[in-house]
């Protein structure tokens, strides 16, 4: 029997130390031993987003969840945000909001492209946002956004503008840093590049934009989330990262394990940690994505590799559901299209272990393996 190997931008293959984690008795959420693993995953979460005075929280729900998060605890009727699109999930944040009634400028880059600098700046210069959301990695495209540059110009041309970072496909796999970079709210989820199962939302908010929604906000003519409210989570969040239990709504018990886990590999696992997995990270992306191109002569939606993401890849084919159909008999399952607007094309998942193990997993050389079969033998791509 072949070996089943995923390859889809999230969720991605699990490691045997986090499946093992799946598998524990159940536990109270009140106990000790799962406030401490609560506590540690917290703690090693503002690790992940190097931040010291960010505040993390972690609810049950996936990545989608965080654009909610943000849309119900910040946005008021007819609030401006600029929202800078490289794709699909850029859009889809961007409806989120208006769902919330902001006013939302949308800013769209030309597929595989980002949106230049200078136009961000002459928006800022003209108009008073309440927020600048982008995406890091716009996982329909594999574009890579300049986040750091962007905040930068926030931070000059608009600095009382929330900056705002959707970056579900890139932390764990793109470098990322939330104090330095001046970010006042990123979110992520658990199955993509920590290497999770699906379940978690995972954000970070700052303590300016903290500050706003706690005690400066009007919420007279809101209709607000009991769930989702930073008011009902954060003293919840503040209590574990103490050690000590506290409830509002029950947690994922058994995510929260496998999260605690995962982030320990990503952290904690190798001597320069983080760090080191990023790299690793970034040089099976580099390897894969120039065989692709120079030894199989594909093309990859982003040209400029400056502003190509390294959790994925997204390969021009002429019948990516031919393509899929002949990795998945392979036991390899890889993600097809998702902008309708562009030629077809087929999007290669590679983060976490698959990616900064592969040296002795081969997970990304076997799918390499299986592209130059069938792009040899079948002629097609
Ligand atoms: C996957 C993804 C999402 C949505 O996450 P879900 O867990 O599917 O809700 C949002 N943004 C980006 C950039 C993503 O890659």
């Amino acid at each position: 029997m072949i070996k089943k190997l995923l390859l889809t931008p999230g969720p991605i293959e699990l490691t045997p130390a986090v499946r093992q984690s799946l598998v524990a008795n159940s536990i109270g959420h009140l106990s000790p031993t799962f406030t401490t693993t609560f506590q540690n995953a917290l703690n090693n979460t503002k690790r992940l987003f190097k931040t010291t005075n960010g505040q993390p929280i972690i609810i049950s729900g996936s990545g989608t969840l965080g654009w909610d998060l943000f849309g119900s605890n910040v946005v008021n009727r007819n609030d401006s945000i600029l929202l800078i699109s490289t794709g699909f999930f850029s859009d889809s944040f961007a409806s989120c909001l208006t769902g919330y009634g902001a006013k939302v400028d949308k800013l769209d880059a030309i597929p595989g492209h980002i949106v230049p600098l200078k136009t961000i700046q002459e928006k800022l210069q003209k108009n008073n946002y309440k927020a600048v959301v982008m995406t890091q990695v716009d996982t329909s495209t594999a574009v890579l956004n300049d986040v750091q540059g962007i905040s930068q110009l926030v931070k000059e041309f608009s600095p009382n503008s929330f900056v705002v970072v959707d970056g579900v496909c890139s932390i764990g796999c793109e470098v990322f840093e939330f104090d330095n970079w001046n970010i006042d709210y990123c979110l992520t989820a658990s199955q993509k590049a920590i290497g999770a199962p699906p379940g978690l939302s995972i954000s970070m908010v700052s303590p300016r934009l903290l500050k706003y929604v706690m005690n400066e906000r009007d919420t007279t003519d809101q209709v607000t989330s009991f769930y989702l409210s930073f008011k009902k989570w954060l003293p919840i969040m503040e209590s574990c990262i103490q050690g000590k239990p506290s409830y509002f709504a029950t947690p994922p018990v058994q995510l929260i394990l496998s999260l605690d886990v995962a982030l320990k590999e990503l952290l904690d696992a190798t001597p320069r940690g983080l760090d080191e997995r990023i790299e690793k990270s970034s040089k099976t992306s580099d390897w894969f994505k120039q065989q692709l191109t120079k030894e199989l002569g594909l093309k990859m939606i982003p040209q400029d590799p400056q502003y190509t993401a390294h959790g994925l890849t997204t390969i021009y084919v002429e019948n990516p559901a031919d393509l899929i159909k002949f990795l998945a008999d392979n036991g390899v399952f890889i993600a097809g299209p998702m902008l309708k607007s562009i030629p077809p094309y087929a999007r290669v998942g590679h983060m976490g272990v698959s990616a900064w193990d592969n040296d002795n997993n081969q997970h990304i050389t076997r799918c390499y393996e299986l592209l130059r079969e069938y792009c040899t033998t079948k002629s097609k791509v």
